[in-house]
């Protein structure tokens, strides 16, 4: 690591960026020595470092990475910033029940920055109490307080004594499952997430009973598809992805192949309808699921009361590859905030995919970057490192392409162009 800081330089700001290998986020192969060229923010053109005239040069403030590689920020689609990541469910469950609003608000902010730290500028919230996170989005986006891109749901729509219930919106049957979306949406929600079975989190709930039928689910959606927005559907049971592939949302958080507990099975005939509706699986990798990873690479202890989820897993990834190797589109997600799923180690989650699912490096980046960008509708601004894009990017001394680990630690992060996070500490501008 080199000892300077890139801040003590006049390069927080640059018009140029050279870089020595650039990963796109397509999943194209990296692209040795260019030139990006920025403009207000935006990639404006990216180019082969040959071809940069001297005009070009003179008199723009050049930031030569040439040692480096940079790659476009990581997108993490499901994580809930109120969350506290304590050792147990309940721990959690207390401290999201229990802290007023503003601490709430504090801790999200905190949340947030530990992940743009750890690379991740955009990052989806799948659930808060009440509506705080939306108050944590709009802060940010004015630049009340720095942080990633969010969007962000407001709290989860769950059945009574449903998987979330602690968030604070109830909607039992279609019609009031109706009358929560437009509640959401009329209060400035980026879109509707939903609980389509109970959760492992929520002891009173079922993780494999269905909360809703699927012509109430359908009707969460046609409510969605009217404002111009999506649905994402928290489903741990295979009866449940099926009523949420007929009822067309867009995605499936966590999207397990369970037909009971520890018990999975792959159907082909479902994946092709997910194909054929561009249905996207949010793969999640959360603590328990990095377990294997942990222990058998990272040398880990495992808690002995985890022990039979080094099997299950196993049957899970199996389903998981399968529905991969047929073609439905996928994202890689944390869930942090969740047991034993701290904001701050994202990389634990691509890293966690290659591991169980066999997927390259560059096919576990651009899960975490060109396809979230698609599911969350923005990938028209950000997910990928191509000309009109936000300039939002990571800079590494050692290529996540050659080894998914080097994703760990970035040497710095933009965030429209600007430094922001510079050797892990953020960068604080002078106020205005
Ligand atoms: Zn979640």
């Amino acid at each position: 690591m080199p000892t300077q800081y890139l801040s003590t330089h006049d390069f927080s700001d640059p018009d140029i960026v050279l870089a020595g290998s650039l990963i796109d986020g397509t999943g194209a192969e990296p692209r040795p020595d260019v030139a990006l060229l920025l403009h207000l923010g935006r990639l404006d053109r990216i180019i082969s470092r040959d071809a940069l005239s001297p005009g070009m040069i003179q008199g723009a403030r050049v930031l030569d990475l040439s040692g480096s590689t940079v790659m476009p920020g990581m997108m993490d689609t499901h994580a809930h910033l109120t969350f506290s990541a304590l050792d147990s469910h309940d721990a959690v469950r207390k401290q999201v029940s229990g802290e007023s609003d503003a601490t709430l608000a504090l801790r999200a902010l905190r949340n947030g920055l530990a992940h743009l730290a750890a690379g991740v500028t955009t990052l989806r919230d799948t659930g808060g109490r009440g509506f705080v996170t939306l108050d944590v989005r709009d802060a940010i986006a004015s630049g009340l307080a720095p942080g990633p891109r969010i969007q962000a749901s407001g709290p989860a729509i769950t059945t009574t004594g449903g998987h979330l219930n602690y968030l604070g919106l109830i909607a039992d049957g279609a019609e009031a499952l109706r009358a929560a979306c437009i509640q959401v949406m009329d209060r400035g929600a980026d879109y509707i997430k939903l609980c389509a079975t109970g959760g492992i989190m929520t002891a009173e709930s079922d993780p494999m009973r269905p909360q809703y039928d699927t012509a109430a689910l359908a009707g969460a959606v046609a409510v969605a598809e009217e404002r111009g927005t999506l649905v994402a559907a928290h489903s741990l049971s295979a009866e449940a992805l099926v009523q949420c592939v007929e009822a067309g949302v867009r995605s499936i958080e966590h999207c397990l192949w369970q037909d009971e507990p520890g018990i999975f099975r792959f159907r082909p005939e479902v994946a092709d309808v997910m194909i054929q509706k561009n249905i996207f699986a949010g793969l999640t990798f959360a603590g328990i699921a990095q377990m294997r990873f942990r222990s058998r690479v990272l040398g880990q202890s495992v808690p002995d009361d985890l022990g039979v989820w080094m099997t299950r897993l196993e049957a899970r990834y199996e389903a998981e590859k399968e529905m991969l190797a047929r073609g439905v589109r996928y994202v890689l997600h944390s869930d942090a905030g969740v047991r034993e799923t701290p904001f701050g180690a994202f990389w634990l989650i691509p890293a966690s995919a290659c591991y169980e699912l066999e997927l390259t490096p560059l096919q576990a980046i651009r899960a975490i970057t060109q396809s979230p960008a698609e599911l969350m509708q923005i990938g028209e601004d950000v997910g990928t490192l191509e000309p009109g894009k936000v300039a939002d990017f990571l800079v590494y001394e050692k290529s996540p392409a050659d080894n998914i680990r080097n994703i760990q630690s970035p040497r710095a992060v933009f965030q429209s162009g600007r430094l922001t996070v510079d050797a892990g500490s953020l960068i604080v501008r002078t106020l205005k």
